[in-house]
């Protein structure tokens, strides 16, 4: 087990809205297997791509050691991601040491489901991951292939899905990036396939992430249209939050046949119950999905910095955030540069 610093009784430490830093998630790999074309469109991810080095990524002690800490500051959810965090090879050990954090009370992961053998899906709960979240965009095969851009069909998404409930890693959640007019007439199908069963569907409203994916407000179907659309097939009733700061709102088929839920970052942004940080794989610390620019813990930790300082230095971070980018998103395209969510972890 890790120990965790003497500092760990600290009250968790609060940002200039107030807002407690609760949740991290981690990116381990820059990389991917898939090229979604409105996260690594091919255009800009293509052959001479440079991504990290090895040598540039953070190790898992290195990734685990300063997790020990985040936890220490408040961080009780963990989620990993990436880039595909399954092209990361042993990231069962790194699960191993982040679930023996003391406080720490879930981790998770996110995933696009391509790489999710049952007996990685054993060994990954076995090693202490709670849940899954596993990205889908469609039910149809032509969509979906033309969304991932590598032509992966459905079926082994799918299969991954029901491997991994197996292994017990429930609930499972779903998550599908809705655009116009190339994936929103999968919305009624995608809820269909997955009513009645233990997971649940999330629709996340297109985001103005990144500069590469040329995001545009009309590309954008609001979580309210989503929620009238699947309601006009299974009629829907609201449901209360699971917390405070709960990201996906909650919506139960009023038959009883399980609930979906809806993402609308765009349209009903939720930066004032905002408690997430982010951890690039290169050891650059976030604190917005939007940001321009991170600090870089990895400096730190490979310069012999004692946890003491590591500690203020995140503190020093949080504190002086101020991010709240959706509430004050304005207009319809990007205003600045922006980190690619392969990059800083979705
Ligand atoms: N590769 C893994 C996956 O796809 O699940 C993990 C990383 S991916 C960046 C994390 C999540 O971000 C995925 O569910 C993906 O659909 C979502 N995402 C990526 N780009 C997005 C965008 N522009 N708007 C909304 N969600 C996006
Ligand atoms: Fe890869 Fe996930 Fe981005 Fe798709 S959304 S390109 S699977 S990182
Ligand atoms: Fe949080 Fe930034 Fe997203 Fe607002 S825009 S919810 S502050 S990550």
């Amino acid at each position: 087990m890790i120990a965790l610093p003497a500092h760990a009784v600290e009250e968790g430490s609060r940002d200039r809205f107030g807002r407690p830093l609760h949740d991290l998630r981690i990116s381990v790999t820059d990389r991917c297997n898939f090229r979604c074309t409105y996260c690594m469109p091919k255009e800009l991810f293509g052959a001479n791509y440079r991504f990290m080095p090895r040598g540039e990524l953070l190790s898992f002690e290195e990734i685990a050691r300063l997790a020990g800490i985040f936890v220490s500051h408040g961080v009780r959810k963990i989620r990993l991601t990436g880039g595909e965090p399954l092209l990361r090879q042993g990231l069962e050990d790194l699960v191993g040491m982040l679930s023996a954090l003391e406080g720490l009370e879930d981790l998770t992961l996110t995933t696009n489901g391509s790489l999710l053998t049952p007996m990685r899906a054993r060994r990954l709960h076995a090693a202490g991951l709670d849940r899954l979240t596993v990205s889908l965009d469609a039910v149809d095969d032509t969509v979906f292939a033309s969304m991932n851009d590598v032509g992966f069909p459905v079926e082994p998404v799918l299969r991954s899905i029901e491997e991994a409930g197996r292994a017990g890693l429930n609930p499972i959640k779903i998550n599908m990036v809705v655009k116009r007019g190339v994936n929103d007439h999968e919305i009624v199908p995608m809820a269909e396939r997955f009513r009645g069963s233990e997971h649940i569907v999330r629709f996340i409203e297109y985001m103005d992430v990144g500069n590469a994916n040329g995001w545009r407000m009309d590309d954008v179907v609001s979580a309210r249209e989503i929620v009238e659309r699947v309601g006009r097939s299974y009629p829907l009733k609201a449901m209360e939050p699971n917390y405070r700061g709960e990201v996906a709102r909650r919506w139960r088929y009023a038959d009883g046949a399980g609930e979906i839920g809806v993402i609308a970052s765009v349209t009903q942004p939720f930066c004032g119950a905002c408690t997430r940080a982010r951890l690039s794989a290169e050891g650059k610390l976030y604190t917005c999905l939007f940001a321009n620019a991170g600090f870089d813990m990895r400096e730190l930790v490979r310069s012999g910095a004692s946890d003491e300082a590591l500690s203020a230095a995140i503190g020093s971070v949080w504190g002086r955030r101020d991010d709240r980018y959706s509430e004050v998103r304005s207009g319809n395209t990007p205003s600045r540069p922006r980190i690619e969510m392969s990059y800083i972890g979705g």
